[in-house]
């Protein structure tokens, strides 16, 4: 897997080189005197997304996970961490990714932006460790729109002359993040249960907006092998609370979410972090986020 990652990473670099290189570029169009476009590199999906709906034309929107990839322990090419070094702006969720908070600090310091700063963090182990928090932000649509404003507000620092576009683009964004709060908020008003049982623990943001509790059978990290013993007690909550689907997602492995379902009768569907893209995927984060809605309605009961 790991050769894997690398030689796509390397693959989309030498297309960006080809890009800026052959004067045709078939990402869009290329600044009036012919020099590539200013670069954002995003760490992850959904911090692509919204640098390409604030961003616009006037930027290049590199991703550092590349499609298929699991970003939690993505690991950097020297090539990737050149791009960190050499972007106008990085975006990055600290604490979530080990590898770029470190290339950040050591080579983005002046040109990098934190989108979880301005957001309220819930902790990571609500009942342990108040001090580290839950990276997984994005899962609430409200989040990804006061991202698009940070990110907003940085490019209109950096780059004044295109303030007013940066703008218009991140109305519309919040548009579209208010329209999916809005269906969210009312696809799960009435639901028969709220425990979500997930297989690992990136819905805390979702929960607390919509009002479900998450039970992950792995932590934070998707990662993480469970216990038997943890097994054994996810078994009996989701018997004891009568929960009738187990969720799994499309960029880890489901065996253990599909053997928690066959132990206990209940079903499996994908509830999809949005952590990252599946291989040629034509998805994205709203269409993603309309899924999610639809399996949460199914899942949980919703009426
Ligand atoms: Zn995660």
């Amino acid at each position: 897997m790991k050769s894997l990652l690398i030689s796509l990473a390397t693959a989309s670099v030498a297309v960006a080189a080809c890009t800026s290189a052959s004067g045709s570029p078939s990402t869009g169009p290329q600044s009036t005197d012919g020099s590539s476009r200013p670069t954002i590199v995003a760490a992850f999906y959904p911090l692509e997304y919204a640098a390409r709906a604030v961003g616009g034309d006037a930027y290049d929107v590199i991703g550092l996970t590349p499609p298929g990839g699991e970003p939690h322990d993505l690991e950097l090419s020297a090539a990737q961490v050149a791009q960190i070094a050499g972007a106008d702006l990085v975006l990055y969720v600290k604490g979530y990714q080990p590898a770029v908070d470190e290339a950040v600090a050591q080579q983005a310091a002046d040109h990098s932006l934190d989108v979880s700063a301005g957001l309220t963090l819930l902790p990571a182990a609500p009942d342990g460790d108040q001090t580290a928090t839950d990276p997984h932000v994005w899962l609430n649509p409200l989040n990804m729109a006061a991202i698009g404003t940070a990110v907003t507000d940085r490019l209109s620092s950096s780059a004044p002359d295109d303030s007013s576009a940066f703008t218009a683009n991140n109305e519309r964004l919040g548009s579209e993040m208010a329209a999916l709060n809005e269906q969210f908020t009312t696809g799960l008003a009435s639901c028969r249960s709220r425990i979500m049982v997930v297989s690992h623990e990136a819905f805390a943001y979702l929960g607390s907006a919509y009002g479900f509790t998450q039970v992950g059978i792995s932590g934070l990290s998707p990662d993480a092998e469970p216990s038997p013993a943890r097994m054994r007690d996810v078994a009996d909550l989701v018997t004891r609370e009568g929960v009738t689907t187990i969720y799994y997602e499309t960029l880890v492995d489901p065996k253990v979410a599909k053997t928690l379902a066959d132990e206990t009768g209940a079903t499996s569907a994908v509830l999809d972090p949005i952590e990252g893209l599946v291989a040629g995927s034509a998805e994205s984060y709203p269409t993603m986020m309309a899924s999610n809605l639809a399996t949460l309605r199914t899942g949980q009961g919703c009426t």
